[in-house]
């Protein structure tokens, strides 16, 4: 079970809603650093630890300044992410290059910026020459397991995915890049996507410590880092559980001394590159009720819509959703919670339970900090609104809304000639 919180009291936040209007993400920026924290305590016996926060989970310099002052990298797969990486203070080492398809002067950035370089295919080492004159110092190779792996609902199945090296490739790969005179080895996977069994996450650093003792023993490589890449889940429905990061790590800790410490292998350093289950419950998207309409069903139509979280339409995924004020009521209606796009999927919830609503009700949409305003879109001429950070006791603006001028910038109103 999960309680769903808001992140101030219900008071304080109509207040902030009367000051600044709505719709609005906010994200509490408190509570994501204590998570941080958390995450890293629970992995403080490994030799080094980092998570390279995944940039496209909430893709805000604010947010990676935040985590940046607790040791997090950033976990990035195109040049407006590595140069937002960069502008957050977050360089070199720290900074997990985990793309596909990937042009060369994005591998060329990349290293310029000493990131490490985490291919997708064994074909990349030529591709990284090319792009780059050489290959750097440091390289890492992502893990497709194929076969070995079930992957879980959202990821889909390894075997059908187009990421990674397979089994064979990978032997390959890593005495490849020795010959081009690499130095430092490290080695990626991710087999999961919002997986809320600690289980999976368990198997999968057993499957890289296995993969690590292999690569000594057939290539004589020392892999100095695994990246155990993203994928852990958050409770998104208040009858779930999170993965608890203690014992996550404590697990990990258990496999690591068999697996790594008693076979006399070099010390690994442990990092992952979650994104979701370090912002994705601490993000809050506030919308105010424009209409409450009556057909054959009844709808609440909010100030916000699919431009501003897209999960639901997307995937049918379970946003909960708190009416402010009305915490205690009982929720004995039945409404389909939608946005205004011109688009029927554009629904936050569908036959959703929640007390009566009135026009200019406060809508709270939670879990929206991962995923969330960072999938929009501008379909329709909707625009993406404003982002909040709680920090501190003070209240930030770290985004404004876009504007009509935002969103014809690339138009050429008098045309070119080509
Ligand atoms: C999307 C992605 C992540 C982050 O996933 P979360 O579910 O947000 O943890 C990490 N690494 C890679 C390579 C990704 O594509």
């Amino acid at each position: 079970m999960t309680e769903k919180k808001l992140p101030l009291s219900s008071s304080e936040l109509l207040d902030l809603v009367k000051k600044v209007g709505t719709p609005f993400n906010i994200y509490d920026g408190d509570e994501i650093e204590k998570n941080a924290e958390e995450m890293k305590a629970a992995f403080s016996w490994a030799p080094s630890f980092t998570n390279y926060f995944a940039v496209k989970a909430l893709p805000n310099i604010n947010i990676l300044k935040l985590l940046g002052k607790h040791g997090f990298g950033a976990d990035c797969s195109s040049l407006p992410e590595l140069y937002m990486a960069k502008a957050a203070g977050i360089e070199g080492k720290n900074i997990m290059f985990t793309s596909n398809d990937t042009p060369d002067e994005e591998f060329r950035e990349a290293y310029n910026l000493g990131a490490v370089l985490n291919l997708d295919d064994i074909t990349h080492i030529e591709a990284v020459e090319r792009a780059c004159g050489k290959l750097p110092d440091t390289i890492s190779f992502r893990f497709n397991p194929g076969k070995e792996r079930t992957g879980n609902a959202i990821i889909g199945n390894p075997v059908e995915a187009k990421y990674g090296v397979t089994r064979d490739q990978l032997f390959q790969a890593y005495s490849i890049a020795k010959e081009k005179g690499v130095k430092h080895f490290y080695l990626h996977t991710m087999v999961a996507s919002n997986e809320l069994n600690p289980d999976y996450i368990v198997e999968t650093a057993r499957m890289l410590f296995s993969l690590v003792s292999e690569l000594k023993e057939k290539c004589g490589i020392e892999v100095e880092a695994i990246d155990m890449g993203g994928g852990v889940g958050i409770p998104y429905r208040p009858e779930d559980s999170k993965i608890q990061w203690k014992e996550l790590g404590d697990r990990i800790h258990v496999l690591y001394k068999e697996m790594i410490e008693e076979k006399g292998l070099k010390p690994l350093k442990i990092t992952f590159e979650c994104g979701r289950a370090i912002t994705g419950p601490y993000g809050y998207l506030v919308s105010t009720v424009r209409h409450v309409t009556k057909k054959y069903k009844d709808y609440v139509g909010l100030d916000s819509c699919m431009a501003d979280l897209m999960r639901p339409a997307l995937y049918g995924s379970y946003h909960h959703i708190t009416v402010v004020g009305k915490e205690n009521e009982k929720a004995d209606h039945k409404y389909d919670v939608t946005g205004s796009l011109c688009e029927n999927n554009d629904k936050f919830a569908i036959d959703r339970m929640l007390p009566e609503i009135e026009k200019g009700d406060v809508i709270v949409i939670h879990d929206t900090g991962a995923h969330g305003f960072a999938m929009g879109f501008n379909y329709n001429g909707k625009m993406r609104h404003a982002e909040y950070l709680k920090t501190e006791g003070r209240i930030l603006k770290i985004r404004r809304d876009e504007t009509y001028e935002d969103y014809i910038k690339t138009q050429l109103i008098t045309p070119e000639e080509v």
